[in-house]
């Protein structure tokens, strides 16, 4: 028998959420607390003082030494610097644990060494960590002992938004004050706030420790930049939800323990399609804990790893040829009193609120499918979006057939008589139950899917933060709301002015609509001939960042300044230029001190065997024929080699940011492609003894 495990006890055990506060706090204060994390506003000094202390007792009873302002930079991972609570000795020698409000509130750090694109130059370090209320602190365990984290916001010296989870607080705010104008309209006084709710799940490949070891390539960028494909793929689809190995289970189990520790729902967990590769979907939250839980289970999943000898890749191509990972951003919006409102009801038809909820996602889609497309851009996910099992590039939402319907009545006349009912699904068999069918079936190929009662972001890249798609998601969607609520504050017959809204913005925009293939060749013209935007790279995204559209928007709802939006598309232009350069510096030195030495290795053994059977008197036609294939393509990869050397060299000196990213993309990249090409065909023809790294069918069949 395994042992028990009390998930209920162990549960948030690690964390100071709320019931602790409850616990520990005197009342009054827990009042003070609750208001200020649900209406904002500021914590009295004292206040502070009394959280912090009990913050930090319930920290040092579970054996915290340090705290730490736990924060999430532009560079997409989270940092942490540790202080430990000891005080300046006493007279006589001795320390205290202590931590005090202003310290729990506001920290002071070199923020020079993250990135800033120019915000700042680095003479200009300051930078300031600011508690985030909202967010509970946790624990931490590791090999440094246990620390008290504090999840904060980066703000430099003169308030600019140094991390990503600022302009995302910000965006809540706006998409609080649109929406309740919005609920308002429909006649509900109670509702105070409008959250939006996030669902990430994440996918993920796990692959032997050992081996991962033998391959620079993933150790220095995440993902393998050369390998021949494996004889078998996923093409039996026999890996999806297929029965969970051993080793990948205890690992599974582990991870959840972690994760329920720190009071991440891990609840779903499943083998995803490629060989190796899985995913683990939490239960929805609001979006800014969504973020700090994903950063924690993107951690926690490398970190468990380790202890099972196994390595987590998170990047979004580890291997060519097979499926890439994602991130599923599931979204959806709920006023404090309950109501979810992309919840479109039975009869949606007749939910004039949804309808203009949907009417305004659509527009506020369409208007803004660039920016959509750029917050959902990093270096890796180029490599997947547009490949085959990855949704393309381009934006278009899925609405499924019965809000297609509904749509397509309104845009036809104006208003909608009835909305298409699941029916009862027959298996045919009398012994299993007849069910209720949804309404809709899924569609797998679409970006932005309608998903019941949410939409489900589909192009975010598994290795990305979570923070940008869904501040930029809060900010298209607070401005269309706002734009409608404009309209209908002022309109005398409320009834009839919805009614023409929502016709108005479904006509407009209903070529974002797309219910069909996503994956199909024929899309991409077809999206081309609708004029919507297929933004294929990273850095052509980042040009989305600093249109005039762009700036109006997030300058309007106070989420990024003109400046903000300036740093960020630089550093998209830095970090294009930063990751290609060590791809193609890590190419070149696997090409030349392991795979073209053990083609020379080889190429020496074959001519001596030629020249062994020549001797005895024999032919040796095949063993003169493999060693003329080899020395041919050791040729050409030693040119690819010289050739990616040169672009690289050149594309590094650049000293413009965006010229440079386009050097590295348009020159370098092809050149990678180039040595691969010649060093794949090498792996094919090489003894595989004699290979000096694990190959694909080694690293994602044998975990
Ligand atoms: P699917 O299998 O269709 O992707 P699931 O029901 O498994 O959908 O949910 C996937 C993710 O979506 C989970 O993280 C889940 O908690 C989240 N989710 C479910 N409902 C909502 C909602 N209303 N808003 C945001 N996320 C949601
Ligand atoms: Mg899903």
């Amino acid at each position: 028998m395994s042992e028990v495990l009390n998930v209920e006890e162990l549960f948030g055990s690690k964390v100071f959420n709320l019931g602790k506060m409850r616990e520990r706090l005197p009342k009054g204060v827990f009042k003070e607390v609750k208001r200020v994390m649900d209406q904002g506003g500021e914590l009295s000094k004292e206040s502070a003082d009394v959280v912090a202390k009990a913050m930090k007792d319930w920290a040092v009873e579970n054996g915290a030494t340090h705290y730490t302002h736990w924060f999430q930079p532009l560079n997409g991972i989270t940092a942490e610097k540790h202080d430990a609570f000891v005080t300046h000795p006493d007279e006589e020698g001795r320390t205290l644990m202590e931590f005090s409000g202003k310290e729990l509130i506001k920290g002071e750090t070199d923020a020079s060494s993250f990135p800033s694109g120019g915000l700042r130059a680095t003479f200009e370090a300051r930078g300031y960590t600011v508690w985030d209320i909202t967010s509970p602190a946790f624990l931490k365990e590791d090999a440094t002992g246990v620390i008290l984290c504090i999840p904060t916001a980066l703000c430099s010296y003169t308030g600019e938004a140094l991390d990503k989870k600022t302009p995302l607080l910000r965006s809540m705010e706006a998409i609080s004050t649109q929406a309740l104008r919005i609920v308002r309209l429909f006649g509900n006084t109670e509702a105070t706030k409008v959250t939006p709710s996030v669902g990430a799940e994440q996918e993920y490949f796990l692959v032997d420790h050992e081996k991962y070891l033998k391959r620079p390539d993933l150790i220095f960028s995440g993902r393998t930049l050369f390998g021949a494909p494996a004889p078998k793929g996923q093409e039996l689809e026999d890996h999806y939800f297929g029965a969970i190995r051993e080793r990948i289970g205890s690992y599974m189990k582990d991870l959840n323990i972690e994760l329920w520790k720190l009071g991440v729902t891990a609840k779903t967990q499943h083998n995803e399609v490629a060989p190796a590769q899985h995913e683990l979907a939490p239960i929805y939250e609001t979006a800014n804990i969504a973020v700090d839980h994903n950063q924690l289970v993107m951690e926690t999943m490398k970190k468990v790893a380790c202890r099972h000898g196994l390595n987590c890749l998170l990047h979004e191509k580890p291997f060519a040829g097979v499926n890439g990972s994602g991130k599923h951003d599931n979204w959806s919006l709920t006023t404090d009193n309950g109501v979810n409102l992309l919840d479109p009801g039975k009869t949606p038809n007749e939910n004039v609120q949804f309808l203009l909820v949907l009417a305004c996602i659509l527009k506020a889609v369409d208007t803004h499918a660039d920016l959509l497309r750029q917050s959902a851009a990093d270096v890796g996910n180029d490599l997947r979006l547009g490949a085959d099992e990855a949704p393309p590039a381009i934006i278009s939402v899925f609405l499924g057939e019965q809000l297609d319907d509904v749509v397509r009545q309104l845009i036809e006349t104006g208003s909608a008589d009835h909305s298409i009912q699941g029916e009862k699904l027959i298996t045919g068999v009398s012994t299993l139950t007849d069910i209720e069918k949804d309404a809709t079936d899924r569609n797998r190929t679409s970006p932005f899917a309608f998903t019941g009662n949410k939409f489900e972001f589909r192009m975010v890249g598994s290795s990305d933060s979570i923070a940008s798609p869904n501040t930029t998601l809060n900010a298209i969607v607070a401005e269309a709301f706002c734009e409608a609520a404009d309209r209908l504050e002022k309109a005398e017959n409320f009834d009839l002015a919805v009614h023409d809204l929502i016709k108005e913005y479904l006509t407009e925009h209903q070529r974002i609509i797309f219910n069909g293939d996503g994956y199909a060749k024929e899309w991409v013209k077809e999206a081309e001939r609708r004029g919507l935007p297929n933004i294929t790279c990273t850095i052509d995204a980042a040009a989305t960042l600093t249109t005039e559209k762009a700036v109006k928007l997030f300058e309007k709802f106070g989420i990024y300044s003109k400046t903000e939006l300036e740093s960020r598309k630089e550093i998209t232009y830095e970090t294009y230029s930063k990751i290609t350069n060590i791809e193609a510096l890590t190419m070149i030195d696997m090409a030349k001190k392991l795979y073209i030495p053990a083609v020379v290795e080889y190429t020496k053994t074959l001519a001596d065997t030629v020249k062994v059977v020549k001797e005895v008197g024999e032919v040796a036609a095949v063993q003169s024929g493999i060693l003329k294939e080899v020395t041919t393509e050791l040729q050409n990869a030693f040119t690819a080699l010289k050739a990616l050397e040169a672009a690289t060299e050149k594309a590094a000196g650049l000293k413009n940011a965006k010229e440079q990213a386009y050097e590295f993309k348009d020159n370098v990249k092809v050149q990678m492609d180039s040595l691969r090409k010649a060093v794949d065909t090498l792996e094919t023809l090489v003894d595989k003894k004699v290979w000096p790294v694990p190959s694909y069918a080694d690293l994602i069949f044998e975990v």
